[in-house]
């Protein structure tokens, strides 16, 4: 049987397992039951249930300005254990039966969740057939599957600016050697052609996109405008956020500023990281 190769975070926040037993610990929520917010984009404070998958396609190490970097946000998908946790579809469906309760979101994010796009229409599908769930997609934009994307009501895309490019001389502060990966980040990040197809398909099929990027320095509107919105056509000015870099409180409150003004000057929407604000950099919130 095929399986879903999962980060070390899984299925979170939940409180039963697959057998609807009791899990030792509490949330890093510090409530008692399942399930969080969402912190991001349209959906900001929806309660929703999140399925985190292993694996990236891209390397980003964000340059933060001053000659200071950080690794992107989510290390565990990218650079942990990436094939240690795999569960088949039918251990999704019981662990979110057990604890989705009134939740009426789930949210499938990585990592680059496309990567497992053939396992993830089939667990979509189920997703939607047993509980009715809004599904979610948290993606690069780098890869668009057509099967997947009929099981999907929102892809939120992330695009990747010239600020993620892994530095080689970087790459030995965190303990990383380069690979190809690394090499191929910069020519990567940016697919035209997967971007339209997401736009195309959320307005042919009726479905809702958003196209979220994260930004570190003033002048990031004119990467956002040249290397990409002028390059597509068909999105909403309503469908662009803008968002700082922010993995932890401090961070958020060096960014915040920079994309509250960005998004103002520009008639975008600024976005939140509220998991931070609530939790700050605890896992599985
Ligand atoms: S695309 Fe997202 S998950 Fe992948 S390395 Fe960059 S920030 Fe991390």
């Amino acid at each position: 049987m095929e399986k879903l190769l999962l980060s070390e975070e899984g299925i979170f926040p939940i409180t039963k397992d697959e057998r609807g037993e009791a899990i030792d610990s509490t949330p890093n929520t510090g409530i008692t039951t399942s399930g969080t917010v969402q912190g991001e984009g349209k959906f900001a404070g929806t309660p929703s249930l999140f399925i985190r998958l292993a694996g990236c396609n891209l390397r980003c190490i964000w340059d933060k300005g001053g000659d200071k970097y950080t690794l992107c946000d989510t290390p565990l998908s990218v650079f942990g254990n990436i094939d240690s946790i795999s569960y088949s579809i039918e251990k999704i469906i019981s662990i979110v039966k057990n604890n989705i309760g009134n939740i009426k979101h789930v949210v499938i994010t990585g990592g680059e969740p496309m990567l497992q796009a053939k396992l993830l229409a089939p667990l979509c599908r189920q997703l939607k057939k047993h509980f009715g769930l809004y599904i979610t997609i948290e993606t690069n934009g780098t890869i668009f599957d057509n099967e997947l994307a009929k099981e999907v009501d929102l892809f939120s895309i992330s695009p990747k600016l010239s600020a993620t490019n892994p530095i080689p001389e970087k790459l030995k502060e965190f303990g990383l050697t380069e690979t190809e990966v690394h090499k191929s980040h910069n020519k990567k990040r940016i697919n035209i052609q997967n971007l339209q197809s997401y736009i195309d398909f959320s307005t042919i099929h009726n479905r809702s996109q958003q196209l979220k990027f994260v930004v570190t320095k003033r002048s990031d509107d004119i990467e956002i405008k040249e290397d990409f919105l002028k390059k597509l056509t068909g999105w909403k000015e309503e469908d662009i956020f803008i968002m700082p870099l922010g993995a932890t409180k401090e961070e958020l409150k060096l960014f915040t500023p920079i994309a509250l003004e960005m998004a103002i000057i520009n008639g975008w929407r600024f976005s939140p990281r509220m998991h931070i604000e609530l939790f700050n950099a605890s896992l599985g919130v």
